[in-house]
């Protein structure tokens, strides 16, 4: 078995104060929240809590198929937010790492174009800034915070023990 990056709820509940700090002391405080479901689900309402930043959303990315396997690109799932929503906003994204970076890039491209295309004459734009727990040194977007580096596969305390069925 390979070596693996292991995240505890305990360490979690550390990155996830030490990263709201950072943001807070960067002196940029978000008006809105956006979790990159599902793996930023988990961080996002830790950060939010953590800054008491109340208004959250999600935006549903697959890419992972498996430990390492992934679908051709990442593709946005139902139901989506309506980018609308951010418009002149101070936006924080969050996610648990940037592997490749693919899904964040797509998530941040996305809020610069639609942002832009909301109002073709006045060129709205969303402030967006992105924070992962974690970034690995392949990724192609450096999230503006970041907790940790690894190059190693990460288990989240949210997604490594087994799924629960129902007891026979
Ligand atoms: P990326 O698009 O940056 O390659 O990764 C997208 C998503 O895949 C991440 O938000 C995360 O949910 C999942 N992922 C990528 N690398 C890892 C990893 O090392 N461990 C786990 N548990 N999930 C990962």
């Amino acid at each position: 078995v390979a070596d693996r990056e292991v995240l505890t709820w305990e360490g979690f509940g550390v990155a996830s104060r030490e990263l709201t700090q950072q943001i807070v002391d960067s002196g940029w405080i978000p008006e809105l929240i956006v979790a990159i479901a599902r793996g930023g689900l988990i961080p996002a309402g830790a950060i939010s809590y953590a800054m008491d930043v109340k208004a959250c959303g999600t935006m549903n990315v697959e890419f992972y198929t498996g430990v390492g396997e992934t679908l051709e690109a990442p593709i946005l799932l139902p139901p989506l937010m309506d980018i609308s929503a951010m418009e002149g906003k101070r936006v924080l994204v969050v996610d648990d790492v940037a592997d490749s970076g693919k899904t964040l890039k797509m998530v941040m491209d996305m809020i610069a174009e639609d942002g832009l295309s909301l109002d073709g004459e006045n060129q709205v734009k969303v402030d967006a800034r992105s924070v992962c727990i974690y970034k690995k040194s392949r990724s192609i977007i450096t999230p503006d915070y970041i907790w940790a580096e690894t190059d190693k596969w990460i288990n989240f305390p949210w997604s490594t023990l087994p799924t629960i069925t129902a007891n026979a």
